[in-house]
C-alpha cells in the first residue's frame, strides 16, 4: 500500500482522508495545527486519541528534516543543511533584519535550469521536494533556532516553478489560519522564467511577491547565461509579466546579477530601462557570487553603481542586494556542494 505523504495533503484533502477514515470533522483542525507546528511524531498530537494516532502511523508518512548541519556566521546569518528521510540533502538560510527573521528555503535537491552562473544547477536535478518538506525548513528552522521567522522566500537550491503543485500547496498549507498561518504578504517566489506557470500564479491570485531572475537585458545574452531562455524568450516573460502585475496588482521583482564584462555594461543598463519601461516593478542588481567552476566575476562596485543609477534615472525603483554571511560559503547551493564533497 501506498503510504500517505500527510504534511503533502491540502487541508481539504487531508479532511477528506480524515473523514474517510470515520473520524469527526472536527479532527482536520486538530491534526493540521499540528502538522503546522514542526512535530516528528503522531505520539507529540496529544489531543488525537491514541487509536488514530495508530492508524495514521500505519498509513501515512510523516515527512521531517534532520539537521546535518548548521553554520553561524559573524552577522547573525544561520546556514543549515537539512538530510531529508531518503538521505538526500538541501540547504536553507535565516538572515536577521531589524523587522524579523527571514528564511531562505529550496525547493528541489539540485536543478536543471543550467543558468550558467548558478551553483545548485552543476550535478543537475535528483528531485522535486515535498509541500511537507518545504513547510519542514521553515518548521525545524524555527525550532532549532527557538525563534519564529516572519518572511520565507523560495530561492534557495531548485526552480519553484519546476516543481509547481507541491510550491503551490505549500503555499496554501504555510498561509491556512489552521495551520502554521504565516501571511502570504511575507512570502516570496522566485523563478527563472517558466511563463505557463506564471499564468498559473497569475489566476490564484495570491498576494505573495513574484521574484523574477531576469540577469540580462536581451534574448542574445539571456541565451547565454540562462537555456531556459530558448524556451521563454524576453518579450514572451515579459508580456507574462505584465499580465500578472495586471490580474494581481502586485508589484514584481527582478533580479540582475552583475557579472564583470558579461551583462554590466551602459548599453544594457539602457536596454534594460527601455524593456521595463512603465512596468510597476522593482529591480534588485546582485553582485554575482563567485562559484569555481565557472571563472565569472563580480562587477565593480563603481560599476554596480553606475548601473543602478541609470535605472534611478529612469524612475525605476533600483536597489543593490546586500551580502549576507558571506564568512560562512556563499550562497546558492554552494554550501551544498561543499557538505557533500567533505562528507
Ligand atoms: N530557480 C529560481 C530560484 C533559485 S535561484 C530562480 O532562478 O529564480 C535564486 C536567485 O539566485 C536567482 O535569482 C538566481 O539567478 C540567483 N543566483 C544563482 N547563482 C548566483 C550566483 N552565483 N550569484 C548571484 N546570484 C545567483
Amino acid at each position: 500500500m501506498q503510504m500517505i505523504d500527510i504534511k503533502s495533503l491540502r487541508y481539504e484533502a487531508l479532511e477528506q482522508f480524515l473523514k474517510e477514515l470515520g473520524e469527526p470533522s472536527y479532527r482536520a483542525k486538530q491534526v493540521f495545527s499540528w502538522l503546522g507546528s514542526g512535530v516528528s511524531s503522531y505520539d507529540e498530537m496529544t489531543n488525537i486519541p491514541k487509536s488514530l494516532r495508530e492508524k495514521l502511523k500505519e498509513t501515512t508518512l510523516l515527512s521531517t528534516v534532520e539537521r546535518a548541519a548548521r553554520y553561524d556566521s559573524k552577522d547573525g546569518t544561520v546556514k543549515y543543511i537539512w538530510e531529508l528521510q531518503d538521505g538526500q540533502c538541501v540547504e536553507s538560510v535565516v538572515m536577521q533584519y531589524h523587522h524579523g527573521r527571514s528564511i531562505c528555503i529550496s525547493t528541489q535537491v539540485g536543478c536543471r535550469m543550467g543558468c550558467k552562473f548558478c551553483a545548485s544547477t552543476l550535478g543537475g536535478k535528483i528531485r522535486n521536494l515535498t509541500a511537507g518538506e518545504l513547510l519542514d525548513q521553515v518548521l525545524f528552522a524555527e525550532k532549532d533556532l527557538g525563534e519564529r521567522i516572519s518572511n520565507v522566500v523560495l530561492m534557495g537550491i531548485g526552480e519553484p516553478f519546476d516543481n509547481y503543485e507541491q510550491v503551490l500547496s505549500f503555499l496554501k498549507n504555510i498561509s491556512h489560519p489552521s495551520g502554521r498561518n504565516l501571511g502570504l504578504r511575507h512570502i516570496s517566489v522566485s523563478t527563472c522564467g517558466i511563463v505557463d506557470k506564471i499564468a498559473a500564479l497569475a489566476e490564484e491570485n495570491l498576494p505573495i511577491t513574484l521574484l523574477i531572475s531576469l540577469h540580462a537585458p536581451n534574448d542574445e545574452l539571456r541565451n547565454e547565461l540562462m537555456p531556459v531562455n530558448h524556451k521563454y524568450p524576453m518579450e514572451t516573460l515579459l508580456q507574462a509579466c505584465r499580465a500578472y502585475i495586471s490580474k494581481t496588482g502586485r508589484r514584481i521583482s527582478f533580479e540582475y546579477t552583475m557579472i564583470r564584462g558579461i551583462n554590466d555594461f551602459d548599453w544594457c543598463a539602457k536596454m534594460l530601462a527601455q524593456k521595463l519601461h512603465g512596468m510597476f516593478c522593482h529591480v534588485n542588481l546582485i553582485p554575482v557570487n563567485h562559484v569555481e567552476e565557472n571563472g565569472l566575476h563580480r562587477s565593480e562596485p563603481e560599476t554596480v553603481e553606475r548601473f543602478q543609477k541609470y535605472l534611478q534615472q529612469h524612475h525605476i525603483n533600483t536597489t543593490v542586494r546586500r551580502e549576507l554571511g558571506s564568512d560562512i560559503s556563499a550562497s546558492c547551493g554552494q554550501l551544498r556542494r561543499k557538505f557533500l564533497k567533505e562528507r
